[in-house]
Formats: structure tokens, sequence, C-alpha cells
């Protein structure tokens, strides 16, 4: 068998300034779960392997932020903290909102009266108390769209597999909202630039615990973008108000949105049952692009905030699956809390992904 060449990983050390320290859970505040170790040993664990090669991402600019984002979201996430600290703020302590933009209001509230100062007008753009600002907040949510991007640009040039280690995450942030930890929407934003160079139906495949609402909501009434998501039931599962069975896409987009929610206690041999479910609609669907792939670790069944019970062996089972598909795939970091866990997590998972798309 010829020796396979490393997979690139795609990261950078501009998150390890992200660190917010604290999140509101139940109005308990607590260390903040999307730590930085979080993205620290994952990369760790993959360059132990020997299988992976570190790359450094390039910049890409705010065009393709802004392709998919409102340009007052992307204007809120690059101020609200120099607001916040001009207006008094103290920098040790991480912004969140004070109030939130709720129905009632904003039906009556005229956007162009809102607060100047956007540390004031965060929560007419933030729908948690788990996002948490802190001022290398910026610089690492534009970090990691730029992994995003440079990780399709080389699948775009002939690689199989690339591994973006985004942190921030992504697939909570819509067109105009931030949470979930989550500022710009990295493969949602991956997508859109897929688009952008020509591909007509891209696929995004959202494997987190938690159900991607901002990707879902970027692209609701899209037909050329199609979402599939398994995660855990909103019913009982953050982001509570999205992510139902029901919920399909609209307009053009009718159809091209797919979720699967999955019960708690949910095992290994029952995902991958509804993985099943969930990639023969992205073969029926005829993507002519890469697999953008939101990937994250929290369905593990010690992770600390999510209730599935995949084990490690599993996501090698996973990973093996997503492969048969037969297309080239950009995988991006989402979530995953079960920061001892991690690295041999995305090591079964990536490593099996990674041998079945070379074997193809
Ligand atoms: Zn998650």
């Amino acid at each position: 068998m010829p020796e396979r060449s490393a997979t690139p990983i795609i990261a950078s050390d501009h998150h390890l300034a992200h660190d917010g320290l604290i999140e509101l859970a139940g109005g308990q505040p607590v260390r903040c779960y999307d730590s930085p170790e979080r993205a620290t040993v994952i990369r760790d664990a993959l360059l132990a392997i020997g299988d992976y090669s570190l790359e450094a991402p390039s910049e890409h600019g705010p065009d393709p932020i802004a392709a998919v984002h409102d340009l007052e979201l992307i204007d809120l996430v690059e101020h609200a903290w120099t607001d916040a600290v001009a207006d008094g703020h103290d920098p040790r302590y991480p912004l969140l909102p004070d109030t939130f933009l709720l129905r009632e209001y904003a039906r009556r509230m005229p956007l162009d009266q809102l607060p100047t100062g956007r540390h004031d007008r965060l929560g007419a753009y933030c729908f948690d108390t788990a996002t948490p600002i802190v001022a290398g907040t910026t610089a690492a949510a534009r970090a990691a769209v730029d992994i995003a991007l440079t990780a399709v640009d080389r699948v775009l040039a002939g690689e199989p597999l690339v591994y973006g280690l985004c942190r921030p995450p992504g697939h909570h942030a819509g067109r105009n909202l931030i949470g979930g930890y989550c500022f710009y929407n990295n493969a949602a934003i991956v997508a859109q630039s897929l688009v952008a160079r020509g591909a007509q139906r891209v696929a995004v495949l959202d494997v987190d615990f938690h159900h991607g609402n901002g990707t879902q909501q970027i692209f609701w009434e899209r037909g050329d973008v199609m979402y599939v998501s398994l995660h855990g039931d909103p019913r009982g599962s953050y982001p509570y108000y999205s992510g139902y069975a029901t919920e399909r896409g609209a307009e053009a987009g009718e159809g091209a949105t797919l979720n699967l929610p999955l019960p708690a206690g949910t095992d290994g041999d029952a995902y991958l049952g509804a993985l099943d479910e969930a990639l023969d609609a992205i073969r029926a669907f005829g993507a002519d692009a890469p697999l953008v792939l939101s990937l994250g670790f929290d369905t593990y069944h010690a992770d600390p905030i999510c209730n599935l019970a995949l084990q490690t062996d599993d996501y090698a089972r996973i990973g093996s699956r997503i492969a048969s598909l037969g297309i080239s795939v950009v995988a991006l970091q989402e979530g995953g809390y079960a920061v001892e866990a991690l690295g041999a997590n995305a090591v079964a998972f990536l490593g099996a992904l990674r041998e079945g798309l070379s074997d193809r």
C-alpha cells in the first residue's frame, strides 16, 4: 500500500487569548466550558500520531464573513469589547449582555434607535449567557474563519481531508446573532465560499451534539446548500428553540434542511442508524463540492453538558461511515467539552475518516 501523505491540521494560537473565564449556566457562574485547552489537547494528540502536519492559516480578509453575516453583526463582534472598555467596563471581567431584545420589544423597537455603544446593544444580537466576549475574542473569531477557509482551499487543491481546528466554534452563529460560544459561522462561511467558487450543491453535515441553529438559519431558504444535523432533542437540550424534525427549510430551501433529533442516552449503534439516514439524504442531494463537516465531540458519554452516550470507538465508526460518501471532507471543529477525552476522540474519528477517504 502506498504511504499516505500527512493530513493537514490548520490551526493558530490566536484562540488562546479568547478565554471567557465564566459563563452563566442556569444562573450559576461556571468556568467556561469552551476553554483554550480544548483546542490544545486535540492538536497535541493528533500531532503525536505522526499522520498529521500542522499548518498556519492564511488571511482571507473580511469579505467571506460579510457574505454570510450582516454588517451590523460584524461591527458588533469587532467593537463590542473596545466600546465596553471605553465606557468603563473592567477588563478583568468578560462582557455578557445585561438584557435581551425579545420578541415583544423587537416588534416595536426601530433598530436604528438601538444604543450607540455596541456593548449596550449586545443583547439585540446575542441569544444566551454562555458567550462571553473578552479582549482576544475578535482576533480569535477572525482566525477561526481563516482556519476554515484555508482548510477548504487545501481540499480544493486536492487533499481528501483537511481538519480545521477552529476555536471559537461557529454553528450557533446566525446571520445576525451570536451565541453558544460562536461569533462567526465558520462552516457556513466555507459552504458559501464553495458556492462563490462555482459549486451548485454543497452539503453541510453537523455531528456536534447541539443543533447548528445558525447554519440552519443562514441557509433556510437556499436550495443550493443542504444542512443535515444529528443532535440532542431540543425539547430538552440547548438551543431549545431550533432543531425539531419538522424544520425542513422554506422557499427554494424546502427539503434542504434535515434535522434528526436524538433522545438522551443514544448510544453508538442508534447514532449510526441516524447517521445512515443523514448520509442517504446527502447522497440523494448529489453534492458537487467537498462535504463541510461541523465536527463536535460533545456527543461523548462523559461530556459535562450533553446527554448522548458515544464511546471513543464509536467515533472511528462514524468517521468510516462518513468516508463512505466518497467525497472529500473539510472537517471543522465545533464543540466537545470532556477535555480529557477530546484527544482520543479526535484521533479515532479523523484516523478512520482519513483511512476511509484514502482507500476510495
Ligand atoms: Zn455542541
